[in-house]
């Protein structure tokens, strides 16, 4: 922090004030300059972290990020100007280290939704107003269903129908996805039990979020779930995503190595959709590998790389399953490679429990 303050400030020289607002943020005020000359000295302050820290013999590299925000145009009181250079700088933040943004009004709004979203959630965790539904996974060859995904779904009285790719990353974002993810395992475990005890059992897929899998009690949370509601592990699986478990490689295939002692399954899900790293995946307990739907969209080499990839999941000894079959001719592309199973609209979409069952009863 002293060598931060330290380049900031031969870096401004005497121009405006700075100060270190708490943590690792700092605030630069110059006063009676235009958008401009924020950003020549944005761009001055990037640079000046370009080069590493050296700190016993140790060469540190920090990300920066800066928001900017003007008076009288985008505010008038301080309070104001600092908060909208806060939002600037969430949003310089998401494009990844070394950027500077200026503040824009779409950034209040953003904001602003995203408290209503945060909040509505939390109501709805209290009160009961999230569901799950469940999707089939199906045989390639035989038709049967042979487990199901337990997919959130979230109707607000406010907001109406609210997709999990909207409420998901709020959720994370605002400590909430902890909550959601144990009302997710508790419901799941549930359903499972109720379904093994009406003779018709099937294997649930959940998702787990990048912060449940850095979670240090995730382990115990699915141990004590599934002996809570006295379901064998087998009848559970956890789903990641690649890039979830790449955030810190060791550590996630530590996770996984513990979740899978327990004896519940693991799928990888929207491989080869993210950075994957091929190399990897052979040391990862994995049972499966989800491909997603984007490799059924149709183009020339599509059959060619559907046909590589599964040879090469299979290669690893893992089965596949293919996701969001919309088409007659996918399912037949899935029979020509050899994919042994998909998930799709072509035979259903994630619905109530009570329907799955009489989903199952009728085929
Ligand atoms: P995912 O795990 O890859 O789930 C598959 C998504 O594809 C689901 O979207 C599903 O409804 C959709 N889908 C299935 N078949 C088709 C199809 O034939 N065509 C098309 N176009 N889409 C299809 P959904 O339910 O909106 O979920 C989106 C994502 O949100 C999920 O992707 C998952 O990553 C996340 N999610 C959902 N429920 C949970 C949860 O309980 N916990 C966590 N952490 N994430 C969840
Ligand atoms: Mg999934
Ligand atoms: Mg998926």
């Amino acid at each position: 922090l002293r060598e931060v303050s330290r380049r900031l400030k031969s870096q401004l020289r005497s121009e405006g004030i700075l100060a270190r607002l708490g943590g690792d943020e700092f605030v630069v005020l110059l006063a009676g300059e235009h958008a401009e000359r924020a950003r020549f000295w944005a761009d001055q302050i990037l640079s000046a972290f370009a080069m590493p820290f050296k700190h016993d013999g140790l060469a540190l590299d920090f990300g920066t990020s800066i928001g900017i925000a003007l008076y009288p145009d985008n505010a008038q009181t301080g309070d104001d100007l600092m908060r909208f250079a806060d939002m600037a700088m969430y949003s310089a933040k998401a494009q990844g280290r070394g950027h500077a943004v200026f503040f824009e009004a779409r950034m209040g709004k953003e904001m602003a939704e995203r408290v209503l979203l945060a909040e509505r959630l939390r109501m709805a965790l209290s009160y009961g107003g999230l569901q799950l539904h469940y999707q089939p996974e199906v045989d390639v060859k035989s038709a049967r269903v042979v487990g199901v995904e337990a997919l959130l779904r979230w109707h607000d009285p406010v907001l109406g129908n609210v997709s999990p790719a909207r409420f998901i990353p709020v959720a994370e974002a605002s400590g909430q996805i902890v909550a959601l993810g144990n009302y997710v395992l508790d419901a799941a475990c549930k359903q499972i039990d109720i379904w093994l005890k009406c003779g018709t059992p099937l294997r649930v897929a959940v998702n787990l979020s990048a912060y449940q899998l850095r979670q240090v009690n995730l382990v115990d949370q699915v141990r004590s779930c599934l002996q809570k509601h006295q379901v064998p592990p087998q009848w559970l699986e956890l789903e990641v995503t690649e890039s979830q478990a790449m955030i810190n490689p060791d550590q996630g295939r530590q996770v996984l190595e513990d979740l899978a002692q327990l004896g519940v399954t693991i799928a990888l899900d929207d491989f080869g959709t993210g950075h994957s790293s091929l190399a990897y995946l052979q040391y990862l307990p994995l049972q499966r590998v989800k491909l997603g739907r984007e490799f059924l969209f149709s183009s020339p080499s599509r059959d060619r790389l559907m046909g590589g990839i599964v040879q090469m999941v299979h290669a690893l000894d893992l089965e596949v399953v293919a996701e969001g079959v919309e088409q007659p001719d996918q399912l037949q592309l899935l029979r020509d490679v050899g994919c042994e199973f998909f998930q799709g609209w072509l035979h259903s979409q994630a619905m109530p429990a009570e329907q799955v069952q009489s989903w199952l009863a009728a085929a």
